[in-house]
This record gives C-alpha cells, sequence and structure tokens, in this order.
C-alpha cells in the first residue's frame, strides 16, 4: 500500500507549512507526544523537536527512544514531579541564554495529570514565552468518543487511591451537572468503577475508554452499575491504560432551588449577566440557563417592588 508520506512534494509543503510559522529563541514549546501509536505526532511538533537546542523530558530514557523513532537526537534535561522546581531553574537560565527548550511528557501533554505545570509557571514568570504545540491527549481523545453526555465537562484526572479519601472527594463531585473525566490504572479499575456507581447511582452513563489508539484498544459505554461488572468478566478488559467519562448529574429540584438560592444573594449586589457568570463558576451548571434564571428572578424582584 502506497504511503501518502511517500509523497515528498507534500512533505515538503506540510513541512514548510511548519516552518511558516515564527519560533522565537528564549521561549518554552510545550509540546504534546502520542499516548500509544507513535504516529499520533503532528508535523509541526517533529519540526519544533529538531529546531530547539534541548528537550525537558518527564523521562529522559523514553523520550530519547521516541526522538530516535523520528530520527532526532537531542540533549534532554530530566523534569519529574520530584525535581520540577529545581530543574525548572536551570531551564529558566538556558532560556535566557537564548535558548529554545521543549517540554515533553511521557505521552500525551505535558502539564495534565503530568509535568510541565511548574516549569511554565516559573517560565512565565521569569518573564519568558510559553507557546503550547497541540497534540495527543487521553482525556480529549477519550472525549471525542464519548456522545453528547461528555459535551460539557470537569476533567478531574486521578482519584485519590485511598478508598475513604476517594469516596469523600465523589460525594463532593455527586451533584456536579457535567460529565466527569477521570483517568485510572489498571489495578485499581473495578474498585473504581464500584466506588463511582456508590457515590453517583446505578443510572449514569459511564464511558471506559481503554489503550487509546493502541492495539487493544477498546471503548464500552454502559451505565455505572453495569461497569464493574463488564470489567470483571474478563480479566483482559482490565489490562491497560483508562480513561472513564461519567455522565454528570441529573438536575433535580433541589439543585434548581440551591441555584434560585444563590443567584438571589449574588443578584442583590450585581447585575444579571454577572450574578449568572459568578453562579457558573460556583456550581458547573450553564451559564445561560442561570442567565435565564437570573432574569427572571430579578423582574420577578422588580415586579414586587413596585
Ligand atoms: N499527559 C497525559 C495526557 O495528556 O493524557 C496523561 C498522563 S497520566 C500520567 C497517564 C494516564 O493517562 C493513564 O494512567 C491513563 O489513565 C491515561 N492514559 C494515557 N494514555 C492512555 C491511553 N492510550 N488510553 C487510555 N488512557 C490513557
Amino acid at each position: 500500500m502506497t504511503s501518502f508520506l511517500s509523497t515528498p512534494a507534500l512533505m515538503l509543503q506540510l513541512s514548510e507549512l511548519a516552518d511558516d510559522q515564527t519560533y522565537p529563541t528564549g521561549a518554552l514549546y510545550v509540546v504534546a507526544t502520542p499516548i500509544g501509536n507513535v504516529a499520533d505526532i503532528t508535523v509541526r511538533a517533529l519540526h519544533v523537536l529538531g529546531l530547539v537546542d534541548r528537550v525537558a523530558a518527564e523521562d529522559t530514557r523514553n523520550t530519547s527512544q521516541l526522538l530516535a523513532r523520528y530520527g532526532i537526537a537531542k540533549p534532554t534535561i530530566a523534569v519529574h514531579e520530584h525535581n520540577e522546581k529545581s530543574a525548572a531553574e536551570r531551564l529558566v537560565a538556558y532560556l535566557k541564554d537564548s535558548e529554545r527548550i521543549a517540554c515533553v511528557s511521557d505521552a500525551g501533554t505535558p502539564g495534565i495529570s503530568d509535568p510541565g505545570a511548574r516549569l511554565v509557571d516559573a517560565v512565565r514568570d521569569a518573564g519568558l514565552p510559553v507557546i503550547p504545540l497541540p497534540g495527543a491527549s487521553a482525556l480529549t481523545t477519550a472525549l471525542s468518543a464519548a456522545g453528547a453526555f461528555g459535551g460539557g465537562f470537569s476533567f478531574i484526572g486521578f482519584l485519590p487511591a485511598k478508598g475513604r479519601q476517594r469516596a469523600t472527594q465523589l460525594r463532593i463531585l455527586a451533584n456536579h451537572p457535567m460529565a466527569l473525566v477521570f483517568y485510572e490504572a489498571p489495578h485499581r479499575i473495578v474498585e473504581t468503577t464500584r466506588a463511582l456507581a456508590e457515590a453517583f447511582g446505578d443510572e449514569r452513563q459511564l464511558l471506559i475508554a481503554r489503550e487509546l489508539t493502541k492495539l487493544h484498544e477498546s471503548l464500552h459505554r454502559c451505565t455505572l452499575a453495569e461497569g464493574p461488572t463488564w470489567l470483571e468478566a474478563d480479566a483482559n478488559r482490565q489490562r491497560g491504560e483508562f480513561v472513564l467519562v461519567v455522565e454528570g448529574a441529573p438536575e433535580t429540584e433541589d439543585a434548581e432551588d440551591a441555584h434560585d438560592a444563590l443567584l438571589s444573594t449574588l443578584l442583590e449586589e450585581l447585575s444579571v449577566k454577572s450574578a449568572a457568570r459568578i453562579a457558573a463558576t460556583l456550581t458547573g451548571a450553564s451559564r445561560n440557563a442561570l442567565y435565564e434564571r437570573a432574569l427572571k428572578l430579578a423582574r420577578r424582584g422588580d415586579g414586587e417592588g413596585d
């Protein structure tokens, strides 16, 4: 089979497009790398990885091996959760010397349940530019296949490993109206899906996205009650890396009453627009729905005052 990459003119055109952008020196480039399939790298990521002076990597051995697959060899510097602050100081010094540095994690987008965020803060605090390059993330990959229930979402990442702490966090999230996205490791996947059903009830939709972009990729959508049973039915279903997307809490009268109470208080000091905006931030509910509700409450208030 002929690969489109064997068309030299196309490859040249794509790399010229990547080259058209300016890539300032003294800047940190936050570069997403694949979450499984090595081909899931952008042309621009390859261009920048080829251009930078060094690569800040969560695991330098992994990254050197990945870069070798693309025919790139660069000096690497380790930046992981245990040294991110001190490594950031060294990297800022290199940037001040007008280097270009790429920041990558082991897989996917740096800073998403991965090191990178503190380095970004340090670079920005030093008054230097941070330039993000979009690419793979398990978060967006799973959401893209979740369907309508994943439309509005909150990213939670890994839940606490200890049962009691996990249950506390899930209790806090139980009435959150948007879909919730979790990352989970294989040895806790059954336990976590069970805890989700206990905290949120049996009925909500669940997407179990496993080994995305890899040979044994599977996406299974079911209810929260069915999740643990489905996983336990076959040991292979518990292997690999997981993203869980859980449908948000249904609107209840209790939630509406709570929103009205919050909006009424905010409307004592604020405009309808500001009250809706702040209530949306505090509750996670839709800003438009809260605006409509706030408008009604404000009109009712005006009527009462007549
Ligand atoms: N920075 C990464 C990203 O952008 O998605 C996430 C890194 S986090 C340390 C690793 C977790 O992401 C895994 O435990 C798993 O929950 C999720 N993950 C990463 N790759 C995955 C894949 N190919 N399929 C499913 N989940 C994946």
